[in-house]
């Protein structure tokens, strides 16, 4: 099989057009053009009235060894890599031992997915419900239930991104191409086939939840066992002078596991829990990560500005978009998370502290566009002093919102026109914010710190360069963003164990090693294997 890549048609093409290009691009016969299979198919829009397809395919072909010869120059032309997942290790006939996965997100949900296809038979701890029963308790959230601090948009099967725009990219490395085994997954629990190969794949968060199910399931036929509703809240450690290894766990409930090889995948907001193991001596660094807004448009005006007379095209969807604006203050806000025709969502985990983010599904068929529009901030220059000092900035900025907010988990808002002007907004413009519960007009420079308003000020005007309308007076702006990746990093060595405990692995966002959906599942990918080649099966 070859693979070509970098063959660009216009975004209207027929079938035909695709087997001339390759049949032009390699010099042959069509008739000695076996198969084409799409690998991966993006666009681009750079001039929105001539939008460009670009495609990686796979070929098959008579000649394929005079071709690469013929092509050797050229790294347009290359051997397909095989990119099938090979198991590292196969579980010994008799455990004496189960690793144990704690967290159920998509890093916690792939590790134990690899580890019980290895014949380990995992147990998994999960702190919340399991996905159904989560789904109830986060959307009545969302109609004016109480918070339950154990099962939200952030705890609970699934992870923080169940209710998601289920995005599935990153810029992570992934040599070994553990990425593909995420996506077959997915596809093989239901995720539609299009995420193989389209180059911005996303999933939306109703078919997240049957997937998480499917998944679940087929962990248990492999004989591995879920525990919802059942918080980690100690490690049980051997050792001394900073030491130390894992003998068990201390659960919610007062009971114990005992054990000798832990997969951490605690995801970013399980505060109380880095607390706890930084009390017991695991070693925890600061990290940066960033605060801000959400910001909503009509997803009509950003369409229409991606793609011009295209938009609504069907193989293009909803556009989306990524900014980035170096600010004078020497800061830098970012475009974030970008969720095309979504929702704001409620995303708090704590009782009075109030947290946005964003969400879709897999249409993008919402009225509005919304991103979280934010502003990086790092340890040495913002939180200084203590390895959990980011924690506590997040907590002191969601109080505020809380409290800005009216103290009933309506965001703090307020019109871009208003932000910008300096001034406190009264009523609604022509964007009507989609965050639930509701939104308390207000002025947000009380709920972020004046380099923050400062740096988003400046930027706004900035971004509107790129999308005429991104500065439009009646768009909206929500907070507070403040979970925009974990402010800890449970940090760990080449063996991916931590580098004081042994038989801990840290893995995922909230360890700092994953940033997204893909990237978590690739991370939990990597870390079972590492696992598996290391497992102790001693009683
Ligand atoms: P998590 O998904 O956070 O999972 C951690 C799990 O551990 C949770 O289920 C939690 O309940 C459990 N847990 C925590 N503490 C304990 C404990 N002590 N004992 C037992 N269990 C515990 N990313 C994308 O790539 N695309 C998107 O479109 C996207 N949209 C998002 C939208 C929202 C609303 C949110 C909140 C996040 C979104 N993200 C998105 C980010 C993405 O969800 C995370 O990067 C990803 O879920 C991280 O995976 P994880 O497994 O490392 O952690």
């Amino acid at each position: 099989m070859l693979r070509i890549t970098d063959i660009k048609l216009p975004l209207d093409h027929t079938e035909t057009a695709l087997t001339r290009a390759i049949v032009n691009k390699l010099g042959i016969e069509e008739a000695q053009l076996r198969s084409t299979t799409v690998f991966k198919r993006g666009y681009d829009a750079r001039n929105n009235n001539d939008i460009q397809l670009i495609y990686t395919l796979d070929v098959d072909v008579d000649n394929e060894t005079e071709l690469l010869a013929r092509f050797a120059k050229d790294p347009q032309v290359r051997i397909t890599p095989d990119m099938t997942y090979k198991f590292v290790a196969q579980a010994p006939a008799h455990l004496n031992q189960r690793p144990v996965v704690v967290g159920l997100g998509p890093c916690g949900l792939f590790a134990a997915l690899i580890l019980a296809q290895m014949g380990f038979k995992p147990i998994v701890l999960e702190r919340g419900k399991a996905v159904r029963e989560r789904t109830k308790d986060t959307f009545g959230f969302w109609r004016k239930q109480p918070l339950n601090p154990e099962s939200n948009v952030q705890f609970g099967e699934g992870g923080a991104g169940t209710f998601s725009d289920g995005k599935l990219y990153s810029q992570v490395k992934d040599r070994k191409h553990y990425g593909r085994k995420v996506l077959h997954e997915f596809v093989a629990a239901g995720a539609p086939e299009e995420i193989l190969y389209v180059s911005k794949p996303h999933i939306g968060t109703f078919k997240l939840v049957s997937m998480v199910e499917k998944m679940r399931q087929q962990i248990i036929d492999l004989g591995g066992e879920i525990r919802f509703s059942t918080r980690v809240e100690k490690l049980d450690l051997d050792g001394t002078d900073g030491q130390f290894s894992v003998k068990g766990l201390h659960l919610s409930g007062g009971d114990y596991l005992a054990c000798k090889q832990v997969i951490l995948a605690l995801g970013h907001s399980a505060r109380d829990t880095f607390y706890n193991l930084y009390e017991q001596g695991v070693y925890i660094e600061a990290k940066p990560f960033s605060i801000g807004f959400r910001i909503e448009h009509e997803q009509s005006m950003i369409d229409r500005c991606r793609f011009g007379d295209n938009a609504g095209h069907p193989i293009l969807g909803a556009a989306d978009y990524k900014l980035v604006h170096h600010c004078k203050n020497g800061r830098t806000v970012y475009s974030f998370c970008m969720c095309p025709g979504g929702t704001v969502v409620a995303a708090a985990s704590e009782p009075g502290r109030l947290v946005t983010n964003g969400m879709s599904q897999y249409s993008r068929r919402e009225r509005n566009a919304n991103s979280a529009i934010v502003v990086g901030i790092t340890p040495e220059q913002d939180y200084p002093g203590h390895p959990l000092a980011g924690i506590e900035l997040q907590r002191r900025l969601e109080e505020l919102a809380f409290k800005v907010g009216g103290e009933n988990y309506h965001a703090p808002g307020q019109l871009i026109g208003d932000f910008l002007a300096g001034k406190p907004s009264s009523a609604l413009g022509e964007v009507t914010p989609s965050y639930t519960p509701g939104v308390t007009l207000t002025d947000l420079s009380k709920v972020v710190p004046d380099f923050v308003t400062q740096a988003i000020r400046e930027a706004i005007p900035a971004f509107d360069r790129q999308i005429k309308g991104f500065a439009k007076a009646e768009g909206m702006l929500t907070g507070v963003e403040t979970r925009t990746s974990s402010p800890v990093c449970i940090k760990r060595g080449k063996d991916y164990q931590s580098v004081n405990v042994q038989g801990l692995y840290p893995a995922g966002e909230g360890a700092g090693y994953a940033g997204g959906i893909w990237s978590a599942g690739i991370d939990g990918i990597r870390v079972a294997e590492a696992l598996a080649e290391a497992f102790d099966n001693q009683p």
